[in-house]
């Protein structure tokens, strides 16, 4: 089997809400996703998504997806995408680094190779576990009021799992943190996500004097180095997820001992097929999971799922669904917030199809004639 053809598609997303992330870093209203079909001369099409979250959260930004895959497409016709480790080195060999880029078209070769198979993706990750995978809700930043608006929101979509975006002063956030947490119900879980906008000292400052939460902290800092600094002079268990590019920065935390959990995203460490293997890594070393992506539709959303479904409880946290803060739906199928929990679909391949009435005409086709 090879690849013949290569779509690519640009997607306004408005989001329902503004969103605010920590540390007034980023503000964004609609977000530009990248979708790309694949075919094959067996005729079998795999579906991709790429969508950074605004330009300033990840050295990564819209536009730049759809320069890359340009410039990976000669690599990637030809080749066969069910050899999904394969094509992924030979697009590391064409263009090392920009694992965002690589991600939508490492989705859609893993979307062939699950329907060549006849079997749902979570099945060539690993295997269907039991049980749903939950989902939380992601709370821009906001004075405590805002939030617990957001989070009262997020109760009533089913949701029992929120990431609170925080990060700025820190007499700011010790308030936040408290009059939150105070609201929480039982079963409730609930993160602080810093998003990396405290220095060391201020993550130490704030930690220490919230330090009877004992709520799970996302990434407060910048970098691994500044994170052991403050692992060192705070008892709360501490989670990253910005400073995981790559299986070299999962050894490093591993080796460090520098967290308890990671948020691992698709798009972030270039697609399922690092993504797994970093999973297994969490596995061996009793590492929690977030699994998810940076953005997107419901096509992202639902790989993302398969990848958890195949998790074991208890390393799976949490899941994000971006699709449900957005205005648009252009996916048919798909995983669903069902009152706070989604569940892989049972059909071969990732299960989730691009309209493409609503796709419109694509922005970018590559054939092999085009080599
Ligand atoms: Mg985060």
């Amino acid at each position: 089997m090879k690849v013949t053809r290569i779509a690519v598609w640009s997607l306004d997303l408005p989001l329902a809400r503004p969103y605010s992330l920590s540390g007034g870093r980023l503000h964004v209203e609609r977000l530009d996703s990248t979708v790309v079909r694949l075919d094959t001369d067996e005729g079998l099409v795999g579906w991709g998504e790429g969508c950074p979250w605004g330009s300033t959260y990840l050295p990564a930004f819209a536009r730049g997806v759809r320069a890359g895959i340009e410039e990976l497409a000669p690599t990637v016709l030809g080749l066969d995408p069910r050899r999904t480790a394969v094509v992924h080195r030979a697009m590391d060999v064409a263009l090392p680094g920009h694992p965002y880029v690589k991600a939508p078209l490492d989705m859609a070769c893993w979307d062939v190779a699950a329907k060549a198979a006849g079997v749902p993706l979570c099945d060539l990750l690993g295997g269907r576990t039991d049980g749903r995978v939950r989902l939380h809700s992601s709370i821009p930043t906001g004075t405590p009021a805002q939030m617990l608006a957001e989070i009262d929101l997020a109760r009533a979509q089913g949701y029992t799992s929120h990431s609170a975006k925080i990060g700025a002063d820190v007499e700011a956030d010790i308030d936040r943190m408290r009059v939150i947490d105070a609201q929480m119900g039982p079963g409730e879980q609930l993160t602080f996500d810093c998003n990396r906008a405290w220095l060391p000292a201020e993550a130490i400052a704030a930690l220490q004097a919230t330090r009877d939460l004992t709520r799970l902290i996302e990434q407060p800092c910048q970098t691994v180095d500044q994170h052991l600094q403050v692992r060192r002079r705070v008892s709360q268990p501490l989670a990253l997820d910005e400073s995981l590019h790559s299986y070299g920065d999962m050894l490093r935390i591993v080796e460090t001992g520098a967290c308890e959990a990671v948020g691992l995203k698709l798009g972030r460490v270039g697609g399922l097929t690092v993504a797994a293997g970093i999973r297994d890594v969490c596995l061996e070393a009793g590492i929690q999971l977030n699994i998810e992506d940076t953005g997107g539709t419901a096509l992202s959303a639902t790989a993302a799922v398969h990848l958890a479904q195949a998790t074991p409880e208890p390393f799976r946290r949490a899941t994000w669904l971006c699709f449900d803060q957005l205005t648009t739906n252009p996916i048919d199928g798909g995983v669903t917030n069902t009152a706070g929990w989604a569940t892989a679909p049972d059909v071969p391949g990732i299960g989730a199809d691009p309209r493409i009435d609503a796709l419109g005409d694509p922005v970018a086709t590559y054939t092999s004639d085009d080599r």
